[in-house]
């Protein structure tokens, strides 16, 4: 199936041996995986996918999974690409488009990521995970060892949308609420690594979470006929998905399948954790820990994430930049896209709507550009924060005007 050479540090470049159970390198850095890219291309082609199965798992060629049995999938991948005319024309802006992965199971773009280290946990013969989350990461996690029959370690923030705790539970994971961030969940899998025997699935700790969520990159080409738009936002917490997607298009040139020519990738944060754009801004290759970390836009709350050289990289080698907006200006505008687009977005997808007015103003994006918009997430999960813009004072208003009706 599968032709991995090898995995290879991000950071000082030592090799590790594929079909072994790792983490990250001894000098800390991330590993990334390695194909053979030739041998790929010889088996695989754009053609064979019209004929794939519609899910992730229809880019297995370049997934690390070996054994098609190992695969755990719940039909994630293959959102839908969604052109949004009424949000353009409010904006100004011809050709924007959003790819909204809320639709996916358990609602969030971290299914992506959670199937493909599910699997890779199942064929490695590891039987218990442990992750710290900002929260959608643990309801991915959840399922997907629900569905493998092996067993999830949860620590999050205490304060996660009611959504994610109500999932983890059902989906039979062992929960512990922390009274603290990610970065303090993350002390505790790490104890726990020693005393439990648990592997951590933490972002970037783990090798494989960031090749599922590379299948973004591959169906934004494959959905845009192999053209890949002007500018992408994406709402950046540990930044995997960015990384993703650059490696995808990286393969794709490889491929020939995708021309040199990238997009131009913004990382979009909100006011209350901003570490990427305070690091960009600086001209920094590495951010500093954000103290207090806080957003309603909780998949954004990741004070320092492991991979921010990486980001960083990115954002300057596509030419893209790094924007924050409020809560307040995320929140209105998840109501206002929702109303002009029926697409209720996750906070942090909107947190990307309402960066573009800002990047348009600055004449960062121009009318006619192909902007793409990634919304990693439904606005469902979150209806704590978006009942802000709805408090119950306004519905007894209603009553009060003949809205409610009352029967008899
Ligand atoms: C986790 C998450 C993010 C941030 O993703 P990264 O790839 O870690 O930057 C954004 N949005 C939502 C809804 C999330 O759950
Ligand atoms: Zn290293």
């Amino acid at each position: 199936m599968t032709t991995i050479t090898h995995l290879e540090c991000s950071l000082c470049g030592k090799q590790y041996e594929a079909g072994r159970v790792h983490n990250v390198c001894e000098c800390g850095g991330p590993l990334s995986v390695r194909y053979d890219l030739v041998q790929v291309r010889q088996g695989w082609s754009r053609e064979w996918l019209n004929n794939a199965p519609p899910t992730m798992w229809r880019y297995a060629a370049v997934l690390p999974v070996g054994k098609p049995g190992s695969i755990v999938s719940l039909g994630e991948g293959m959102s839908p690409m969604v052109r949004c005319r009424n949000a353009g024309a409010r904006l100004g802006l011809e050709d924007l488009w959003v790819k909204d992965d809320g639709v996916n199971p358990t609602g969030s773009f971290k299914a992506r990521g959670l199937s493909c280290a599910v699997s890779m946990a199942v064929e490695l013969g590891i039987r218990k995970l442990a992750i710290p989350s900002a929260g959608n990461a643990a309801s991915a996690l959840a399922a997907y060892a629900a569905a493998a029959g092996i067993e999830a370690n949860i620590f999050m923030p205490r304060d996660v949308p009611l959504s994610n705790y109500a999932e983890c539970k059902a989906f039979g994971a062992k929960v512990t609420l922390v009274d603290g961030l990610i970065s303090d969940c993350a002390r505790l899998v790490a104890e726990g690594r020693a005393t439990e025997g648990w592997f951590d699935m933490s972002t970037l700790r783990e090798p494989y979470r960031v090749e599922g969520k590379k299948t973004m990159g591959y169906e934004i080409a494959e959905q845009f006929h192999w053209e890949l738009p002007d500018v992408i936002l994406y709402p950046t917490g540990g930044g995997v998905g960015l990384l993703g997607m650059w490696k995808a298009f990286e393969e794709m040139e490889a491929f020939g399948w995708v021309s040199a020519k990238r997009p131009r990738m913004v990382a979009v944060q909100a006011e209350g954790c901003r570490p990427v754009v305070e690091a960009f801004e600086r001209g920094e290759s590495r951010c500093r820990f954000w103290e207090n970390a806080y957003t309603a836009a909780s998949g954004l709350r990741v004070p320092k994430p492991l991979g921010d050289f990486l980001i960083l990289d990115i954002l300057r080698a596509s030419g893209g930049t790094a924007v924050s907006v409020t809560d307040a200006e995320l929140l209105d505008e998840g109501v206002k896209f929702a109303a002009e687009e029926g697409l209720f977005m996750a906070p942090e997808g909107a947190a990307c709507v309402a960066a573009l007015g800002k990047l348009i103003a600055a004449g960062a994006v121009k009318a006619n550009e192909k902007i793409l918009v990634y919304n990693t997430g439904a606005g469902l999960k979150y209806l704590e924060a978006y009942s802000t813009r709805f408090p119950r004072s306004a519905a007894a208003e209603q009553d009060k005007l003949g809205g409610l009706i009352t029967p008899r």
